[in-house]
């Protein structure tokens, strides 16, 4: 029986398979994880894209294979062919894993995912990757410079669905260094084209060296990044932090000499402080938002001083995309009276 199904599966397939070459050690270096087996056969798009009947098939048939030309190989966007080599390659590591059945698992039985992660779009932070997450670990959501509005609809409505009907046990806001969205709050908006009384909503003022008097975070500007990241913009304007005073005040002998203003340098501190402050304001947030405080309102108060079984945490992290390392702000909130879980991560003291 097994010999047969063996002899079956060594069959030659009448799609062509194509080898490709084996990853080099000197360049595109698959993730290193014992884990991980390399996958050297791929079934052409004949095999992949085609109708069901073109596909191969494990059934015998009595006709004789047809003579095949060599078939010409297909070129595939080469982004598009390492999404598919990584799909594959994923597929591999949980047939190989202690928990092969993880995804059927999760299909049939539902997610219960502990945490829900706010984090930034920016591509250079894979939540799952980072926390090396198994399947069904992490809810997570992002947008530019991970940002949580109560007026944003997907925002309250993530934030419901994690909390009321997930009964997640942990909200994380994660910023990161770097972050493009907090870096060009620190610049002078650009001029909005469909107003023509740009001095009327403060955009001058960054021009001419005094963005703290500058009122565009209270204004809708046309383009919709501008938009967006409006709130930082407020933050850096408003901040009493050192780094960020002096940034603001050095942006403002350069506005006035005319220099252009340049993005800040990815380790500069008012940039860092920056991101962190951002960080805080939308904990923050989500703490003052509705659907946390009708949670913890519901909470009886037996359950809301349980260690065991409290209610749901909100805190604030930081990742640098440099070192790949999270580090923990320490301004983590939970229900009245509940006592804050201690954290493995390194404490920022900011
Ligand atoms: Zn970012």
């Amino acid at each position: 029986m097994l010999l047969a199904a063996v002899r079956e599966l060594l069959k030659p397939t009448r799609c062509p398979i194509r080898t490709l070459p084996r990853y080099s050690s000197s360049s595109h270096a698959p993730p290193k994880s014992a884990t991980w087996r390399e996958l050297n056969r791929i079934p052409t798009p004949a095999c992949i894209d085609s109708s069901p009947e073109s596909r191969p098939t494990s059934t015998t048939t009595s006709e004789p294979a047809p003579d095949l030309a060599p078939a010409p190989q297909p070129f595939f966007p080469p982004e598009i062919e390492a999404l598919y080599r990584g799909n594959q390659r994923f597929r591999d590591a949980i047939a190989a894993s202690a928990t092969p059945n993880v995804l059927r698992d999760l299909a049939a039985q539902g997610q219960r995912p502990p945490f829900l992660l706010l984090d930034c779009s920016d591509s250079r932070v894979g939540e799952q990757v980072i926390f090396s997450a198994e399947p069904g670990t992490l809810f997570t959501t992002g947008n530019v410079a991970n940002q949580f509005h109560e007026h944003d609809l997907n925002s309250k409505a993530v934030l419901a669905y994690a909390v009321e009907a997930l009964k997640v046990k942990h909200v994380i806001v994660m910023g990161h260094y770097g972050c493009g969205g907090v870096a060009a709050a620190t610049l002078p908006p650009p001029p909005d084209p469909t107003s023509t009384t740009a001095s009327s909503n403060g955009h001058d003022a960054h021009q001419h060296g005094n963005p703290g008097a500058c009122k565009c975070h209270e204004h809708a500007h046309a383009d919709p990044v501008q938009a967006w990241i409006a709130p930082i913009r407020h933050i850096y304007e408003s901040s009493v932090r050192p780094e960020i005073v002096a940034h603001r005040q050095l942006r403002r002998v350069q506005a006035a000499a005319g220099e252009e203003a340049q993005a800040p340098h990815l380790n500069d501190p008012a940039f860092r402080a920056l991101v962190e402050e951002n960080v805080k304001a939308n904990v923050l947030r989500i703490v003052n938002s509705r659907v946390i405080r009708n949670h913890y309102a519901a909470l009886p108060p037996a359950q809301a001083q349980s260690p065991t079984q409290p209610g749901v945490f909100i805190h604030g992290w930081v990742y640098d995309i440099e070192s790949g390392e999270v580090a923990d702000l320490g301004v983590t909130v939970g229900p009245p009276g509940a006592l804050v879980p201690p954290s493995p991560f390194p404490l920022l003291q900011v």
